[in-house]
């Protein structure tokens, strides 16, 4: 595949704030954008998020979907702002809120005041926090909303790109003479049949798809081992890691986790790369997260703020 192509398949996320609670002078609160193919998802918005569009030189018009984890203010006080923002820029534009279904009455309030010139158009989405549910489809990509454990109701979010069909090769249809009539059925896997009666099996017709992308967002959460069927063997994994394992009986008493708690889901769901982030503002350095969680899990990373994280595409 060459490199315009890749430019086209782009699966990677960006970290607009990895603090907790409290900001600090190097961390905003939680905030990320997930680009796949395209498709730009807003996952929580802290305060300052548009602040942290712009430095990513990520344009406002590009966000169609908003996933809004829980109702602690570190996850939306920032989107009032955004949604002002849109307006005020002329946005005529479907924005869909996946959240708590609380936050529309927490917000209808400040929207009344710009009712009147709202341009763009809210569709709120209400969360449901008891069991894994599809909240999001389309033709390549599909989004999944799952109860993590926290002190209110929480969700983590899974996004997966949908699994393509195999490519017929060109020089087997010029070889066999494949009627257009049974392209669909060697797609689906089928094997061809030439009119002498010969079989050619479809692996040598076809070349394999890529793998389809998988990435999961969790925070906030405590130690929590039935969210590890749901996001087995994702490429990625953001899970909060709020405290280092020295402050396990506050991480246990607040519903949150700890370096170590978080490397332990990311090795027993097998995935392939761990970035940990909701560090609370008592650490200045987030190395000391990322040497803990690595004695467990080796490939993590300590979320910093403007940071892009992208997943390859491969067969
Ligand atoms: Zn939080
Ligand atoms: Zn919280």
């Amino acid at each position: 595949m060459n490199n315009k192509n890749k430019s086209q398949t782009p699966f990677e996320l960006t970290i607009l704030g990895s603090s907790s609670a409290l900001p600090t002078s190097d961390r905003y609160p939680t905030a990320q954008v997930l680009n796949i193919l395209g498709r730009f998802f807003l996952i929580d918005c802290g305060e300052g998020t548009q602040i942290q569009l712009r430095r990513q030189k990520i344009g406002f018009g590009k966000i169609k979907h908003i996933f809004i984890s829980h109702l602690h203010g570190d996850h939306y006080f920032g989107l009032i702002g955004l949604i002002s923002t849109f307006n005020l820029l002329g946005l005529k534009t479907d924005i869909h809120i996946y959240s708590p279904s609380e936050l529309k009455d927490l917000i209808q309030p400040q929207l009344n005041f710009i009712k009147g010139e709202m341009k763009v158009n809210l569709i709120f989405h209400p969360l449901n926090f008891k069991k894994l549910q599809k909240i999001y489809s389309d033709k390549r990509v599909e989004v999944f909303s799952f109860p993590v454990k926290h002190s209110i109701p929480t969700s983590g979010f899974l996004f997966k790109e949908i699994q393509k069909q195999p490519n017929i090769k060109k020089e087997a249809i010029q070889k066999y003479n494949i009627p257009i009539a049974k392209i669909k059925d060697i797609k689906a896997g089928a094997d061809l049949t030439t009119e002498s009666g010969k079989i050619i099996q479809n692996k040598t017709l076809t070349t394999p798809p890529p793998k389809p992308r998988s990435y999961a967002f969790c925070t906030d959460t405590a130690y929590h081992e039935p969210i590890i069927d749901i996001i087995k063997g994702v490429d990625l994994l953001y899970h909060e890691s709020t405290f280092p394992e020295e402050m396990k009986d506050f991480a246990k008493k607040t519903l949150h986790s700890t370096a170590t708690d978080a490397a332990k889901i990311a090795k027993l769901a097998g995935v392939k790369k761990l970035i940990i982030g909701h560090f609370s503002a008592r650490y200045n350095d987030a190395s000391l997260f990322e040497k803990e969680a690595r004695t467990i899990f080796e490939n993590t990373d300590a979320a910093e703020d403007g940071r892009t994280y992208k997943v390859k595409s491969s067969s």
